[in-house]
């Protein structure tokens, strides 16, 4: 039997960024299936931090998030466009941006043109760009939560797929891998399994809803330095398009199809989406894809994540339903999972930004 003071179950950003804040206060295990950190969500990402996406709370964590997360990202400009139809979503977002003091400019269509030169202007009556938005580096992120837990006494165990658990007068018994462990804290941080393993203790399942998402890659045009461009997005339904290593681009049709918690892969039709989507609203040709994935983001119905206690569960906390902003939200959410687990209060500066542990606990969703 392995005893710790903290398990976590699931080894994605959510599992990492929070048992390496736990190690620093007791002896934490993070039991994660695969046989690597960062298989499922955390591994599919695109890796970009913005303001373009999630609902104010959401918003409000990445703007909390934005100076440690600045460790691991290099500022890079986000586009929005927005064709006729979508002007008004443009001027909303625009009040986000100024909501959140973002360094942003609202750009005409020869602008947009001026830093995107590939967009048809058809598909651009107004833009807006901003300049403090950041690509990540969510593998120098995960590895940096692995090492900070392992320099504080934690341990990370690859290839533990948990599928028992019980609880006792002692706290929670897991078994996973062939191995036993106990702790009387449990964090649930599995991602879109996170209700499977609220079955297996016990716990009021919170419905969570995996999402798939797929991204395709493709080839720039030839002698075109791509690496400048800006993540471009629209604001309405379309797509979103970012440069990606050595003369590649990265495009995603903002697809999020219901999927049961599985390993997720792309399916010819949402690749042909997004090819699609692309072609329509850019003059780049898309002869080949050169690689296409898929991963689930996971939500619950109001589309916060779920931080806390679950109610007559002593010691299982939910970390779950990251949704589509799990990297960005890491810094913060990652704080207020760790005081929610340790039983200390809801951040200062969290409660101060308008946040509160209401809005994250699981018992909002009984409602
Ligand atoms: C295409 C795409 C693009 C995205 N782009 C961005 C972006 O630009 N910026 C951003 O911030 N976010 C982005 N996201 C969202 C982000 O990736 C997720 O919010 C985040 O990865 C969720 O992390 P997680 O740790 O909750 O889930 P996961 O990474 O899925 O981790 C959960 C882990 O739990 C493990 N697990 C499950 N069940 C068990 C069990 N029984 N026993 C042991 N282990 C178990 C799984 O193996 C898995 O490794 C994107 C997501 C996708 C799919």
């Amino acid at each position: 039997m392995h005893r710790a003071d903290m398990l976590v179950i699931g080894g994605g950003i959510a599992g990492l960024s929070v048992a390496a804040r736990l190690a620093r206060h007791g002896r934490v295990m993070v039991l994660e299936g695969e046989g690597a950190p960062g298989y499922h969500a955390s591994g599919r990402s695109v890796a970009f931090a913005h303001y373009g996406l999630g609902n104010e709370p959401v918003r409000t964590l990445t703007a909390l998030s934005m100076g440690e997360l600045a460790e691991h990202g290099t500022m890079h400009p986000a586009l929005h466009i927005a064709s006729t139809a979508d002007i008004a979503a443009l001027d909303a977002l625009e009040d986000v941006h100024r909501q959140f003091r973002c360094d942003y400019t609202r750009i005409t269509t020869a602008g947009a043109l001026a830093l995107m030169p590939a967009i048809r202007p058809e598909a651009c009556a107004a833009a807006l760009v901003d300049h403090g938005s950041l690509k990540l580096d969510t593998n120098a992120m995960l590895q940096a939560h692995a090492a900070s837990l392992r320099a504080h006494g934690g341990k990370l165990v690859t290839g533990a797929r948990v599928h028992a658990i019980a609880r006792d007068s002692d706290g929670w018994r897991v078994e996973a891998g062939g191995e036993s462990y106990a702790a009387p804290i449990l964090v649930n941080a599995a991602g879109a399994w996170a209700d499977d393993v609220a079955h297996m203790a016990g716990v009021t399942p919170i419905g969570i809803e995996p999402r798939r998402r797929t991204v395709i890659s493709f080839a720039a045009p030839e002698g075109e330095n791509v690496g400048a461009w800006p993540f471009t997005k629209t604001v309405g339904e379309g797509f979103y398009l970012l440069p990606e290593g050595r003369g590649q681009l990265l495009a995603s049709s903002m697809d999020q199809t219901p999927s049961a918690p599985c390993d997720a892969a792309a399916e010819e039709l949402d690749i042909a989406i997004a090819a699609d989507r692309v072609e329509q609203a850019t003059t780049l040709p898309i002869r080949r894809i050169s690689h296409s994935w898929a991963g689930l983001r996971s939500f619950v119905p109001d589309e916060l994540p779920v931080i806390g206690h679950a109610a007559g569960a002593q010691g299982f906390v939910w970390c779950a339903g990251q949704g589509g902003a799990g990297f960005q939200t890491a810094p913060a959410l990652s704080r207020i999972a760790a005081a929610a687990a340790l039983g200390l209060p809801f951040p200062e500066d969290c409660t101060a930004a308008g946040l509160s542990a209401r809005q994250f606990a699981p018992e909002r969703l009984d409602a």
